[in-house]
């Protein structure tokens, strides 16, 4: 199970990564001739409305097309490329690419859905966030409500900074979601001040739900806390049924994870849309 990778999801570096990247230097060189070669590549994972079994967007998240090493998660390269600044490129080559993506499926014969993008660190804290995203905003020609903005909890921390970010942001149209919520440790009077419209919930609550009861606990109080504050919320990492029903009776508003679909290719989730929906229409009843 996918679980004992670590309550953070968090993968140990594979032998053959380790072995070739003994050193960063070598890591941060082989991720900038990925960046010249186009070796990154989006996948998507389906966000689901919980009342009617509704694919209402995606995540993107990004995975490296290595061309000897296969296909490389982002638990592995995100770290280093935010280490050593190369995180802007690639995160704002994300962004376009999101962007573009879901432009083509508004263009196609599927329902309008928005692409959630998760910011790192650093391209939170440049200080031409708002400017990049107006301007891929305006090439991609989508309408800002169809972005989200995932950022984490600790990237809120200076809190000044990110109520004038996230006012910004707001301004542009975009939506905002704090992710992996729970795990960090974002007061409530914050969260009033920041302009933000979902809660993420970490997937380790909700891996825990079932046989831990305060993790059942905090799932409850942090979706009427927000339900309180006006925001919604996603939970992540469901995978299976049981949990999900615990989620429909807490009134969460939004599902994601294995249970429902694991992150794909565009390609496939577009040609397999209808069929997905269809999936999970009866997986909510
Ligand atoms: P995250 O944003 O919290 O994304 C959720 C992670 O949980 C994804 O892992 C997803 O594949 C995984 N997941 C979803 N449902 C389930 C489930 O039911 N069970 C389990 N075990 N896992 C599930 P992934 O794709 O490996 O991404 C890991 C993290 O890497 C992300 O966590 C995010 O923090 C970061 N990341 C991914 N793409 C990007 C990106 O484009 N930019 C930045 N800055 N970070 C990214
Ligand atoms: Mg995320
Ligand atoms: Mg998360
Ligand atoms: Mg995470």
């Amino acid at each position: 199970k996918a679980k004992s990778n670590g309550r953070n999801g968090y993968v140990i570096y594979d032998p053959i990564l380790k072995e070739s990247y003994k050193d960063k230097l070598t890591l941060k060189m082989d991720i900038e001739k990925a960046l010249e070669n186009d070796e990154f590549m989006l996948y998507y994972q389906p966000q689901v409305d919980i009342k009617n079994g509704n694919i209402i967007g995606v995540e993107a998240l990004i995975r490296w097309m290595h061309r000897e090493k296969g296909m490389i998660y982002p638990d592995k390269f995100i770290p280093i490329a935010e280490e050593t600044g190369l995180i802007s490129k690639i995160g704002e080559w994300v962004l376009r690419e999101a962007c573009s993506q879901v432009k083509k499926w508004q263009n196609s014969n599927l329902p309008l859905i928005k692409v959630s993008v998760n910011l790192s660190v650093q391209q939170f804290l440049k200080s031409d966030l708002t400017e990049v995203i107006k301007d891929i905003l305006s090439k991609t020609e989508i309408d800002p409500k169809y972005l989200e903005l995932e950022i984490t909890e600790s990237m809120a921390m200076e809190v000044d900074y990110a109520i004038k970010i996230l006012k910004e942001l707001r301004n542009l149209g975009v939506r905002v979601s704090i992710d992996d919520f729970g795990t960090g440790y974002s007061s409530l009077s914050y969260l009033k001040k920041f302009s933000i419209n979902y809660l993420k919930i970490d997937k380790s609550f909700v891996w825990d739900i079932m046989n831990d009861e305060s993790d059942a606990n905090i799932v409850g109080t942090i979706i009427s806390m927000a339900h309180n504050l006006g925001l919604e919320v996603i939970a992540e990492g469901v995978e299976d049924k049981d949990q999900l029903k615990f989620l429909q009776q807490g009134n969460c508003n939004f599902v994601q994870g294995y249970f429902f679909s694991r992150p794909i290719c565009a390609e496939d989730f577009q040609r397999e849309f209808y069929n997905l929906q269809r999936e999970f229409k009866k997986k909510i009843k």
